[in-house]
């Protein structure tokens, strides 16, 4: 089998600007992959990578991915330390190869990585500080609230739980109650009394409005650092948080600082490319969740191999999710096949409709939990309504 084309999109949905391409072989299967570079900005260098990449795998078997991989990984130079963009292309180029492979075989791809070891995920509500639900109104105005009150916390978490998840995350500090954003002392070590004070009258109201058995992850998007992190552990440990994800920016030795000084686990990895990067993080013990993006850490070559790196020191995975919602289905073949599976992230904007019309099936979670898809391949593909959106289409041929 050959390699004869590779299509390039990127959209722009109203939500996010996600970038994907569409594998060709001479045998007329195709295989579908995305770049996770949705969201902030950096959705046109992903689709710049793989424009740079696309030429390279032009006429090679698409069963070789590892061939694939290295070849990729050599020939750009860059990716040989890491880097959201040039791992966003490889990215979707792997994902698109297994897709492929998966189909050449007439198996999911859980079956090429080992089987299906889990087969249902469970599954938590994720960013609730954007609410629990669609953004729309009835008459389709565009309507993203805000949570700013603890009531309005509370509420979005009674929301999600109605629906049977038993796990929620927000951010506690990205909006205030008054202004658009909050007004955290970024990179500035010592937080505010308003803060710390914000930050718990919220998280109190959600844990009585959900009860003592839900879980509740904090997100803080890399936003404090080793001094505001053990404040604000202080405050929160009463109320039994799940984890602190990204409570810095993921320097090893600043995350291994926060560890030491708060009493609950350390989730990273959203934003970490490779098993180079994230082998520091295991060595020093300073995480214990691990969140690779198959969309930006390599793929699921590479982030088959950094979830079995994490399993030897003990350190479960869950893969991070933010792009459309085409980039579920392959977070799920991996997440079904490895043992150190912990939970599964389901965000709001794939509530959305400009999110759910891009991929073939809208896969969304029942009671709190995913079925694995055991469709041939990854499982999913790109819509007609997404192949005929395109902001951008560049087709290679060589
Ligand atoms: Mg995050």
């Amino acid at each position: 089998m050959k390699i004869t084309k590779v299509d390039i999109f990127r959209w722009e949905t109203g939500v996010n600007a996600p970038v994907g391409c569409r594998i060709y072989t001479d045998e007329g299967i195709y295989g579908d992959g995305e770049a996770a570079l949705a969201y902030g900005k950096g959705s046109h260098s992903a689709l710049g990578a793989l424009q740079d990449l696309a030429p390279l795998i032009i006429g090679m078997d698409p069963l070789e991915n590892e061939v694939i991989w290295y070849k990729l990984f050599e020939k750009s130079f860059w990716a040989q330390n890491g880097g959201p963009a040039i791992y966003g292309g490889i990215s979707a180029i792997d994902m698109a190869l297994w897709d492929i492979k998966g189909k050449a075989l007439g198996v999911p791809v859980y079956v090429l990585l080992g089987g299906k070891k889990n087969s249902r995920l469970r599954t938590y509500a994720s960013q609730l500080q954007m609410n629990w639900g669609p953004w729309r109104d009835e008459k389709g105005q565009f309507c993203i609230t805000h949570m700013r009150t603890p009531e309005d916390y509370a509420q979005a978490g009674r929301k999600a739980v109605a629906e049977g998840y038993t796990a929620l995350k927000y951010d506690f500090i990205q909006i205030d109650k008054t202004a658009p954003y909050a007004s955290f002392t970024r990179f500035g070590g010592i937080q505010s009394t308003y803060l710390l004070g914000m930050v718990e009258e919220r998280l109190a109201a959600v844990r009585e409005a959900v009860g003592p058995d839900v879980d509740i992850l904090m997100e803080w998007h890399g936003d404090l650092d080793a001094v505001s992190a053990e404040q604000i552990a202080k405050v929160v440990e009463p109320y039994k948080p799940y984890c602190f994800e990204e409570p810095s920016l993921p320097f090893p030795g600043l995350t291994k600082e926060i560890r030491e000084h708060i009493s609950c686990p350390v989730a990273h990895g959203e934003r970490l490319y490779n098993r180079w990067q994230v082998a520091p993080f295991l060595e020093d013990h300073s995480v214990q969740l691990l969140q690779p993006d198959l969309g930006t850490c390599g793929g699921i070559t590479e982030g088959k191999k950094i979830a079995d790196m994490a399993s030897t020191y003990e350190v479960g995975i869950q893969c991070h999710i933010c792009a459309s919602n085409f980039s579920i289905a392959p977070a799920l073949q991996l997440e079904a096949a490895i043992p150190n599976f912990v939970i599964h992230e389901h965000h709001v904007i794939l509530l959305q409709e400009e999110t759910r019309r891009m991929a073939l099936y809208d896969y969304q979670p029942v009671k709190g939990y995913y079925e694995i898809p055991d469709l041939p391949g990854l499982g999913n593909e790109w819509s007609k309504y997404a192949l005929s959106n395109a902001k951008t289409k560049i087709t290679v041929t060589g």
